[in-house]
């Protein structure tokens, strides 16, 4: 089962860097839509669904933590900003606009496929939004540092504590059994569970498919689990 090539937006103005990193992702296998400026890439990010964005900061036009704010006003989608040294003070204020990481120029087209891989793997393992940041009035929560903050002051949690708040705090408003949460908190491990998991998608693929054994709508991704994806003529 072939999984569809993945989509990622380039947005960066210096034509060396974006075809450069245009050059590197395609040689690894990606879909790569470049865009010049602001404009042209909330353009493009309408007009189609990305898997990933790579924006650069600095742009004519639009600036990147304004387009960066747009997209995450209607999508998860992980970004990855670029920017060059001393445009911001540090990794935290680039991961504040919404960014799920953040490289300095200059950096290494290796690094860029590395950091694009990893987010791409986070994105298709879980059914969280890949938010960095989740920001509730006074209650702040940081995933990469795993600390919370009420009115500014770290609260002190443990481990489980943190996994707890994170787990219900990504959907407010959803209700959790206690064995989800279990599950999800303490990661208590079943077994049966990932043959569970793959008859649940070969029914619902035997359901959704015109053809099963090609299926156009969930699909496998080896060694990690399954990724829904709907066909392009639906967008
Ligand atoms: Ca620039």
């Amino acid at each position: 089962m072939a999984i569809p090539t993945r989509r990622i937006l380039v947005v960066e103005d210096e034509k060396a860097i974006r075809e450069a990193v245009g050059a590197y992702l395609e040689k690894e296998g990606y879909w790569v839509t470049p865009a010049e400026d602001g404009a042209i890439a909330l353009d493009e990010f309408d007009k189609h669904k990305f898997d990933l964005v790579v924006l650069d900061l600095m742009l004519p036009k639009i600036p990147g933590e304004e387009v960066c704010r747009a997209m995450r006003n209607t999508s998860d989608v992980p970004i990855i900003m670029l920017t060059a040294k001393g445009e911001l003070e540090d990794r935290v204020t680039g991961l504040e606009l919404g960014a799920d990481d953040y490289l300095v120029k200059p950096f290494s087209p290796r690094e860029l496929v590395a950091r694009v891989r990893a987010l791409l793997r986070r994105a298709n393992v879980g059914d969280e939004p890949q938010r960095e940041h989740l920001d509730f009035g006074d209650l702040a929560i940081d995933v990469a540092s795993h600390k919370a903050f009420l009115a500014g002051q770290e609260l002190d949690l443990t481990a489980s504590e943190f996994k707890l708040l994170l787990t219900l705090a990504r959907y407010p408003g959803r209700v959790y059994s206690r064995m989800e949460l279990v599950e999800k908190v303490l990661g208590y491990d079943f077994e049966g569970y990932e043959r569970t998991i793959d008859s649940h998608v070969k029914n619902l693929r035997a359901k959704l498919e015109d053809d099963p054994k090609e299926p156009t709508f969930i699909y496998t991704v080896h060694g990690v689990g399954y990724r829904f994806e709907p066909p392009i003529d639906a967008e």
